[in-house]
């Protein structure tokens, strides 16, 4: 358990007992690829893999904060904590209550102690995880009870947002922290990003002789930021010369003739991904609620090749581990995540997960790549106290 690792951590380093161990998960988006920024929908499922982390309440502002896959001890009052401080891995922490006090929450400095079973940089958000384990027990021990109803668990949510945007500076959307303080056990959460509003639908693979394989490529790639960056810009460009809001607001029907009225061809296809994606989720869910996994294995596909020719967003990693998956026998499979390196899924028959194991192992290694780590995953719970 590594919730046992997080306060021996806590124990051996700060020679105290914590008051508690909070934990929070991972996730994997099924579909609805770069969604969130066009006010559109998304369907993520929190992972098994969460990150511990074991906190004991201090009465001043120091947070010190150490972690099992950090460097040493940091220490630093909450006084100096803003934009980019500090810096590292430890931002994701620090800014936790940092956020709370500026959405007006009265909390004081922490001792945390962190473990994290969520693959660091996979594109399964061990960010958010880690902030979220340490928001949760920041609500717990300063008695803020916005662990207590959804809409609170949606407010913490926006505040581990503002904590990694602004103090460790990196741009998210928020599907991450709401997958990990609202996703369910055997369900993956709805999100739509254009009112906040949640739905969970049932996600159940077992029952159906199904399982969901994560490919994590272990890819890595530059220029990620500047990739982001442009395809945002691209969107909301073509929202622009369409004249509506954001590009959610654009009907699936009749979608070339609209699309015609833009500017050039790499707009039209950066608009058709967003527009065509936003659909599939829909279709996704809809499969979902009539066991139809035939329909999702086949919306993944579409999904995939969506990202690859008209978003542009995948990598040969990426599109070897969905080739290798499908041909292994998988009903559908598609890259997940920002793109450009990071995770795909595959929807696979139970019995096969194997075998698409070793065809995707095999496939990196004919093609020089590193070898992937490839593992079932569960829709599971939510950020919770463990102890
Ligand atoms: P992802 O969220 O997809 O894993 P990110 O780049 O958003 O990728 O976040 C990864 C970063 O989060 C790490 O580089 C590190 O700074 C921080 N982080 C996540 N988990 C931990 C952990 N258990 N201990 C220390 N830092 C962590
Ligand atoms: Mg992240």
């Amino acid at each position: 358990m590594s919730a046992d690792a997080a306060a021996d951590l806590f124990r051996s380093t700060f020679d105290a007992r914590p008051d508690g161990v909070w934990s929070a998960p991972g996730r994997v988006n099924l579909i609805g690829e770069h969604t969130d920024y066009n006010s559109g929908l998304c369907l993520p499922i929190a992972l098994p893999q969460r990150t511990f982390a074991a906190v004991r309440r201090r009465d001043d502002d120091l947070v010190r904060v150490v972690s099992a896959q950090g460097d040493g001890v940091v220490e630093v009052t909450l006084e100096d904590v803003g934009a980019g401080h500090p810096a590292g891995w430890a931002a994701y922490v620090a800014g936790v209550p940092w956020a709370l006090r500026r959405a007006g929450h009265t909390v004081g400095g922490l001792d945390v102690a962190v473990d994290g079973r969520v693959p660091l940089g996979a594109g399964l958000s061990s960010s958010a995880a880690l902030e979220c384990a340490v928001a949760a027990g920041a609500s717990d021990l300063h008695d803020l009870g916005l662990l207590d109803t959804a809409s609170d668990r949606a407010a913490l949510a926006a505040v581990c947002v503002e904590a990694e945007n602004t103090v460790a500076q990196a741009p998210t959307g928020g599907m991450d922290q709401s997958a990990a303080l609202l996703a369910e056990a055997g369900r993956a959460l709805l999100l739509d990003c254009r009112d906040h509003g949640t739905t969970q639908v049932p996600f159940d693979l077992s029952a159906h002789d199904l399982a969901l394989l994560v490919m994590d490529t272990r890819a890595e790639h530059a220029l990620v930021d500047g990739q982001y960056a442009e395809r945002r810009e691209s969107c909301e460009q073509a929202a622009r010369e369409l004249g509506v809001t954001s590009l959610r607001e654009v009907a699936v029907d009749d979608l070339d003739g609209q699309l015609a009225a833009l500017s050039t061809d790499l707009l039209r296809h950066r608009a058709r991904h967003i527009v065509t994606e936003i659909e599939r989720v829909r279709q996704t869910v809809q499969a979902l609620r009539h066991n139809d996994f035939r329909t999702v294995g086949d919306l993944f596909v579409e999904s995939h090749a969506s990202m690859r020719d008209d978003f542009e967003i995948s990598v040969a990693e990426l599109d070897t581990a969905v080739e290798a998956a499908l041909a292994a026998g998988a009903l559908g499979a598609r890259m997940t995540g920002g793109g450009f390196g990071g995770s795909a899924i595959a929807l696979v028959p139970a019995n096969r997960t194997e075998a698409a194991t070793e065809a995707v192992e095999a496939a990196f290694a004919a093609r020089g790549f590193s070898a992937p780590d490839c593992f079932v995953v569960t829709a599971s719970a939510s950020a919770h106290r463990d102890r």
